[in-house]
């Protein structure tokens, strides 16, 4: 059975690409900041007969992601999938923006994505196989309001292309996801920070969506399947935009 590790699986897209995984086959490592966090997505895969492990790491700290490798490693096997789902938001127009808010989403984001796939590469040379995704976004192209997280998502772009140059020659491809707008409580969140009740809020990106609907979690898991999937092993170093049809 291969082992796959999918990071912020607690909820969100992270929570449906754990399941949706678990149904490909995998054994997942559901890691997110705390054990507590990932048990509702661990309990959902094991329901269904399939085998999941929590895992509780802040990827964006050198220690406790070697210590979640660990883990992995030594209760589930040697991981030969992972998805840098992890993230966060912290918008704010440049002029209001603290270092603190730049920070941290550098730090989630592009440190996690970082420090993950440093640990895992080393599970996968060893294999000579492996498949890395990375959550993009829509926002790489520019969204007012974040600019962190664009840059962030821009960043994992040319971190993407790169690990696919680097891990090639060892059977270990690595491509990004960028999904558009996906109902999620991040997605909640921005809606309640703009102070719009959430359904108008789904309703009015909608409209402006070629394909006249919001996105769902199970959307991007779909593409993420496919992209760790064996026969994707001629697929390395893209961005997929997964955003029907929204700027991308
Ligand atoms: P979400 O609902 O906010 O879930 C993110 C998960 O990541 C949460 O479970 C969160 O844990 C966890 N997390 C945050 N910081 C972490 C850390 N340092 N270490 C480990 N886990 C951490 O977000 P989502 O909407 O599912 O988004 C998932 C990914 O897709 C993100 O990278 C996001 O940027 C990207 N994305 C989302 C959208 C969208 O429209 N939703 C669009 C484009 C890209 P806590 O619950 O403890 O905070």
């Amino acid at each position: 059975m291969r082992i796959a590790v999918v990071t912020g699986a607690g909820r969100g897209i992270g929570a449906a690409t754990a399941a949706r995984l678990a149904s490909d086959g995998f054994a997942v490592a559901v890691v997110d900041l705390t054990e507590e966090n990932g048990a509702e997505t661990v309990a959902a895969i094991t329901d269904k007969g399939g085998r999941a492990l929590a895992v509780g790491a802040d990827v964006s700290n050198e220690e406790s992601v070697a210590a979640a490798f660990e883990k992995i490693s030594s209760e589930l096997g040697a991981p030969s999938v992972l998805v840098n789902n992890a993230g966060v938001l912290r918008d704010n127009l440049l002029f209001k923006m603290s270092v603190d808010d730049w920070d941290t989403v550098m730090s989630v984001h592009l440190r996690g994505a970082f420090l993950c796939s440093r640990a895992a590469q080393k599970f996968m040379v060893e294999q000579k196989y492996g498949r890395i995704v990375n959550l993009s976004s829509t926002s790489a192209l520019g969204n007012r309001g974040q600019v962190n997280y664009s840059a962030a998502k821009a960043g994992l772009q040319g971190f993407t292309r790169t690990l696919a140059m680097e891990l090639g020659p060892f059977g270990v491809t690595a491509n990004a996801v960028a999904p558009g707008f996906i109902v999620t409580e991040m997605t909640a969140a921005t809606a309640a920070r703009v102070g719009v009740d959430f359904e108008e809020f789904q309703a009015a990106r909608a409209a402006e969506t070629p394909v006249r609907r919001v996105g769902y979690p199970e959307d991007i898991a779909h593409a993420i399947s496919y992209l760790v999937s064996e026969g994707a092993g001629f697929v390395t170093g893209q961005v997929i935009y997964v955003s029907g049809g929204s700027r991308g």
